[in-house]
């Protein structure tokens, strides 16, 4: 008899059951130790709201503090996204730069962005969601501008919006989803795409005078990007895709929210009564593409096991590079390590490729036929200029 699955029961034994099916109602906070628990974190620890509305705000400020950016009125481009992390981070930087407590205050000014790229609904939607997305924002007394994600692949020119009404939006632009669908996968799909949008922040926050670009990854998002990086040759790029701040532009890109979950962004909005801006979004199956498949592995990891969800952030933050005399990648801005003496592994299976095709000369010597195949294979190489994975997935670029 199969017994893999009971044998974990009996080792846990009854109490564990017992305690699951405690309510939060018999648990006092673990922080105050006086009040009533609402809210359970990390599968352990119990909140009251109060101490769990102080803790999620102290950790964002917190994070802020250790970067210190309070160089007083400095822009910050915040790219907004639907759904519940913006709607905790407008919060969070609505309570922070209205602190009383000068020390406390956050110095910098933050203008929101929202990429539009919402092919997948019709025009009439598309609209609603860019009126709710301005009403939203206006409300907390912020800055924002609209901008056309399709328009900006199809002309590489940027045009920023500030109201919603006076954005065009076409179906046209869903031209270049549908070209790219049929000349790619969903897995480079996303990549050019991911791609192209940190382009575009980048050159907004440049037209609009910010030193800083803010995005909404969580944790488990960071963990998917640490992954999937890994997945399509991007390792040696980790610490600036996942690292605290990613410097390969003169313009940083933070990812304020990283030491949050989802489940504490969605009960921040509840216990504050607000309420995010949702959209249909796509419905992709969680094998259709590395993202999607590494994204659903994460989403299940934190649900059984969310310590270990925490640890390949901090493995993340731990990574360093150094990015001083490295050429650069012409599409995605890394560095292309380049090692004079031997080659790394990618050049080593195009070397060997190279030589498969190569007619050798037998009358020299073979010292002098490794160094003629070796400088053939450079002058060979069309491509110099992309780093690894963007080599791989350049012949769907559209330039
Ligand atoms: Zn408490
Ligand atoms: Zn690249």
């Amino acid at each position: 008899m199969c017994s893999i699955g009971d044998e974990g029961i009996e080792d846990e034994g009854p109490a564990k059951f017992m305690e699951k099916k405690l309510s939060l109602q018999d648990k006092t906070c673990v922080k105050c130790k006086t009040n009533r628990s609402v809210i359970l974190l990390r599968s352990k620890d119990c909140y009251c709201k109060e101490c769990f509305v102080n803790g999620t705000l102290h950790k964002f400020k917190a994070f802020l503090g250790k970067l210190r950016l309070s160089r007083r009125d400095e822009k910050v481009l915040v790219s907004y996204k639907t759904g519940h992390v913006t709607c905790t981070l407008l919060q969070f930087l609505r309570n922070g730069l209205d602190t009383m407590a000068e020390q406390k205050r956050l110095k910098f000014q933050p203008i929101f962005i929202y990429v539009e790229k919402n092919y997948h609904l019709s025009l009439e939607e598309r609209k609603n969601v860019l009126k709710t997305i301005s009403e939203h924002v206006n409300h907390f007394n912020f800055k924002l501008y609209m901008v056309s994600f399709g328009d900006y692949i199809k002309t590489g020119q940027l045009t920023l919006f500030e109201s919603w009404n006076t954005i065009k939006l076409s179906e046209d632009n869903n031209d270049i989803y549908e070209i790219l669908k049929e000349k790619t996968k969903l897995t480079y799909q996303k990549e050019i795409f991911h791609i192209f949008e940190r382009d575009l922040l980048i050159k907004s926050a440049k037209s609009l005078d910010c030193s800083f670009i803010f995005t909404t990854d969580l944790t488990a998002d960071i963990a998917v990007n640490l992954l999937t990086n890994v997945s399509l040759g991007r390792g040696n790029q980790l610490p600036l895709d996942i690292g605290v701040i990613d410097d390969r532009d003169e313009i940083k890109i933070i990812k304020p929210m990283r030491h949050l979950n989802m489940k504490e962004c969605v009960f921040y909005n509840y216990f504050n009564n607000v309420e995010p801006v949702i959209t249909r979004v796509i419905d992709e199956k969680p094998y259709s593409s590395v993202q999607n498949l590494l994204t659903n592995f994460i989403d299940k990891l934190q649900v059984d096991y969310p310590a270990t969800v925490t640890t390949v952030l901090r493995t993340g933050d731990k990574l360093s590079m150094d990015l001083a005399n490295q050429s650069i990648c012409e599409f995605c801005k890394a560095p292309i390590f380049m090692n004079k003496d031997k080659f790394i592994s990618s050049e080593a299976t195009n070397f060997s490729r190279h030589l498969s095709t190569m007619q050798l000369n037998m009358d020299v010597t073979p010292t002098e036929r490794y160094e003629k195949a070796v400088s053939s294979y450079s002058s060979s190489d069309d491509k110099k200029d992309l780093c690894y994975s963007c080599k791989i997935i350049s012949e769907f670029i559209i330039k």
